[in-house]
């Protein structure tokens, strides 16, 4: 049976555990050959690639954190060689350090600018020379990125408003090349950066239409659709996939 991704190439950062984990799996089982970039946690980039290899695809866990420019261009290198081309750049390695912006720290700062925003400039910027006609870039941003409900997010979601911007920017300079540029905004997901049994989980839920946290399968499925051949009209969008969060 035909599958919507085969013969194309992809590439998740942060693809070991969380969402990330998801997307990786779920374009894999659609045919993707992928990459996942991780920073610390070896033995969960190794589970996602066995999960993906078991299940008959083919896949490569690259040790880079996203806060060094030289190891995310050198991922999309590794990238290339191991697989033969780059199709899909999928930026959803990102995490948030909750505290009211006046107790945040200028490194705390850093960190988050670095890993949610500048890492998802270079890791494009590296990407473009090899994207063809046909080439996706997608980017998680948040629900967060658009409308503001809780305290305590302040440079997180900077961050997440700045990808929706960039996402915008560039679907104007890749139209003519035939590459989409979107942003996929979940709300409140189930993973060890926001877990649903977590303090913060009530009123995330609270906040949602339908009662309830996301799976990151849930991000995923929208990630793959957008991937995919089908949504070649869909460029500049941010679509969110948060339970009705911002509804
Ligand atoms: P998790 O913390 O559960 O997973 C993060 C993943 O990114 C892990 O694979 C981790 O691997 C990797 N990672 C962390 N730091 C780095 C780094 N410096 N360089 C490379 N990889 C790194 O996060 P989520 O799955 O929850 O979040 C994924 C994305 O979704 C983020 O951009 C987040 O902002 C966004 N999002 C999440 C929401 C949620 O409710 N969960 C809501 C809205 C948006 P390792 O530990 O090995 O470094």
């Amino acid at each position: 049976m035909h599958k919507t991704l085969e013969e194309k190439v992809a590439l998740i950062t942060g693809g070991s555990r969380g969402i990330g984990a998801a997307i990786a799996k779920r374009l894999a089982g659609d045919g993707a050959k992928v990459t996942i970039t991780y920073a610390k946690d070896s033995n969960s980039a190794a589970a996602v690639v066995k999960a993906i290899e078991s299940a008959g695809g083919s896949a490569k866990a690259i040790r880079a954190d996203a806060a060094d420019i030289k190891a995310i261009q050198d991922a999309i290198k590794t990238t290339v060689e191991t697989f033969g081309q780059l199709d899909i750049l999928v930026n959803n390695a990102g995490t948030a350090i909750p505290k009211p912006f006046e107790e945040t720290t200028l490194e705390e700062m850093d960190q988050v600018i670095n890993l949610n925003l500048r890492a998802v400039l270079v890791a494009t910027h590296a990407a473009l020379k090899h994207l063809k006609s046909g080439g996706r870039i997608i980017t998680i941003g948040s629900c967060i990125g658009e409308r503001m409900m809780t305290p305590g997010l302040v440079v997180y979601s900077v961050t997440k408003g700045a990808v929706k911007m960039f996402t915008q920017g560039l679907s104007r300079e890749l139209g003519q090349r035939g590459i989409t540029v979107n942003n996929v905004q979940p709300g409140p997901i189930d993973t060890d950066l926001n877990p649903a049994a977590g303090d913060w989980a009530a009123p995330q839920i609270a906040n949602t239409a339908l009662g309830r946290y996301g799976r990151p399968d849930e991000v995923a499925a929208l990630v793959a659709f957008v991937a995919s051949p089908e949504a070649s009209y869909i460029t500049g969008a941010n679509l969110t996939v948060d339970g009705g969060t911002n509804a």
